[in-house]
Parts: C-alpha cells; structure tokens; sequence
C-alpha cells in the first residue's frame, strides 16, 4: 500500500542520518576522551634523559600548573556535560520511537500514519542538530586539549633543563640517576657517578664580573657535553659543579673517561667577551656503585671524592 511504502521510506530516513551522527558522536568522544587521557598523563610524567640547578631551574612553576590544571578541569567537565546531554537526548528520542510504536498498533487511517510519521521525521531532524551541534563542541574540546597538552609538555621540558647551559638540570639528574641505580641493579651491570666542580670559580666572577663567570659556565657545559654519549647524562648540580651518570661503566673506565676530560678543560681556552681567553682548570671525583647502594649515597661518596681532590691541590681527578 502507498503508506507502507511511505512508512518504510520514513523509517530509512530516520534510521540512516541518525546513525551517521551517532558515529560521528562516538568517534568526536573517543578523539576528546583521548585527548584528555593524553593531557592528564602528561602531567605527572617526565623525560628522565634531561638534568637542576640551584641558580638557574626554571621549574614548572605553581602558577603554570594551576592554570593549566584548572583549564583541564573546565574541559573536561564540559565534555562530561555534552556527554550527559547526549545520553538524555537519545534517551528522549529513544522514549518518543516506542511511543510512536504504541500508536501504530492503533492506527486506523493513513492520515494517523502520515502524523506519526512526520513527527518521526521532525524528532529525528532535532537529534541531528543536537548530535552535530555537539560533536561541534567536542571538537572545540579536543582542540583546546591539544593545546594545553603541547603547553604542558613545554613546560615540563622546561623544568627538566638549566636555563643557562641549556643542560639538564639538578632534578632530571636525579631522575636519571635513580632510573640508572634501577637498570645497574637488574641487570647487575656497574654504574659510575663523575662529580665535576670547576677551580676557583668565584676568583673568575670577581676579576671579570658575573656575565664573564655565566660565560665560562655555558662553555664548560659545551665540553662535558661533548665528551657524554647517548645514554651518559650530563646535568648541572648547582653553581659551578656538574655531574655526569656513566651507566654501565666501572670506576677504572670512568677514571680514565674523567681523566680525559680534566685535561681537555685544562687545555680549552675559554674567548669570554670583555676578559680575553680564559683558563680554567677543575676536580673530579669518580665514584661506582657499590651492591645496594642507593643513588644518594653514591653521589654523596662521589662528592667527598671531589673534595678530596680539592684538597689535594685541585686540577685532577679522585676515585677509590
Ligand atoms: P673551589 O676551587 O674550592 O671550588 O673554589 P670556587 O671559587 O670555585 O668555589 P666557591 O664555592 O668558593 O665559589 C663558587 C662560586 O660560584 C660562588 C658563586 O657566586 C658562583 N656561582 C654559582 N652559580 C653561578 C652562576 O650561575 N653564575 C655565576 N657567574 N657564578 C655562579
Ligand atoms: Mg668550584
Ligand atoms: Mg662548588
């Protein structure tokens, strides 16, 4: 009959769009959820391959956090408000096809038929704006979330790196320092910890002003860099001090690693705008890891080992 066929072309029409949306709706929640998983693990997790310094960490600072903090917050409540309104909307809509159902079994005329089936048609067209009025808007969620994620990860690269030598910092030493103690121990492997700490520093600052001493500090941090391989981390303990993880490495390797490296820096020049070439000279002390020993301590035995040289007249390297 010519209403069967009219019901029937009604029921495509409303069945066909509403499912496109529906995907498109899963598919936009899917991209948000994603986003918001992305952005909310980011926050807690940092690249432990990067070094602190006292002087000079940058750091993520409070106001940094909350901000973002409170910027995820809004858009996640909002993305868990489009999703409620979402359900009541396909809960209405699912209400109003068993209604209309209920009816048809009464239907007596193809007038009544015609009725349901325009006001099918009418509910449907509102849930299409509604889905796509909403799938706009986690759209504009996601993209926010992206945002805020790329920040967050700036900002945490940022607290991982010394300002002035572009190194890593004090935090992301002990990051990589504990990651190391960790492999060491499970892969009973030797670590060395090189503690580097430069000579008479403060007599640099003094006779050539302070930007003369940052000067020598970035090109100090130049030549540890280029002695570190790939899995060696170099950071800034603080002030004029550095240190230098040495995963896999004994003491005797690492003796002779920081040997080197003392008399390269005894040898380097530094062209320090305003002072001419400077020459500096600094100690090392080389410590390894002992069975059970925690990072702490290792670096704290590293230390001693530094003053000693120190102690023993500067310009030359301590181990056990
Ligand atoms: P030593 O041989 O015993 O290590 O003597 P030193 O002069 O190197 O050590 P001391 O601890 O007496 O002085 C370190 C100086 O390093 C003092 C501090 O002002 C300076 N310093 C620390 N951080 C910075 C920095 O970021 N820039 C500059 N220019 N100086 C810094
Ligand atoms: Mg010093
Ligand atoms: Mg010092």
């Amino acid at each position: 009959m010519w209403w069967e066929a009219r019901i029937f072309h009604a029921a495509e029409d409303v069945e066909r769009p509403h499912a496109g949306s529906l995907l498109m709706l899963s598919m936009f929640l899917g991209l948000a959820v994603f986003g918001t998983a992305a952005a909310a693990i980011a926050l807690p997790t940092f690249d432990l391959r990067t070094p602190f310094t006292r002087h000079h960490a940058e750091g993520l600072s409070a106001g940094t956090l909350a901000k973002a903090g409170a910027r995820l917050d809004h858009e996640a409540s909002k993305m868990a408000a489009l999703a409620a309104s979402s359900v009541d909307s396909h809960e209405s809509y699912a209400e109003t096809l068993g209604a209309m159902q209920e009816r048809i079994s009464t239907v007596r005329t193809p007038e009544q038929l015609r009725a349901i089936a325009s006001m099918l048609a009418a509910d449907n067209h509102r849930m299409r704006l509604e889905t796509y009025g909403m799938a706009r808007k986690l759209e504009a969620s996601r993209a926010q979330l992206e945002v805020l994620h790329v920040s967050l990860e700036r900002a945490q690269e940022q607290g991982l790196r010394d300002s002035l030598t572009k190194i890593g910092n004090r935090r992301a030493f002990d990051q990589a320092l504990e990651d190391a103690v960790k492999t060491a121990a499970d892969n009973l492997e030797p670590l060395s910890v090189v503690m580097v700490d430069i000579d008479r520093f403060k007599s640099i600052n003094d006779r050539y002003g302070h930007q003369a001493g940052d000067a020598v500090l970035q090109a100090f941090a130049k030549i540890l860099t280029r002695f570190a391989r790939d899995r060696e981390t170099v950071a800034r303990f603080g002030g004029e001090e550095f240190a230098i993880v040495l995963p896999d490495t004994a003491s005797l390797p690492a003796s002779i690693l920081a040997e080197r490296l003392r008399s390269q820096i005894e040898v380097e020049s530094f062209a320090i705008a305003m002072a001419g070439r400077l020459r500096v000279t600094a100690s090392l002390g080389v410590a390894q890891l002992r069975d059970g020993e925690r990072a702490g301590d290792l670096v704290n035995r590293a230390d001693r080992l530094l003053y000693q040289a120190k102690s023993l007249g500067r310009n030359r390297v301590a181990t056990v």
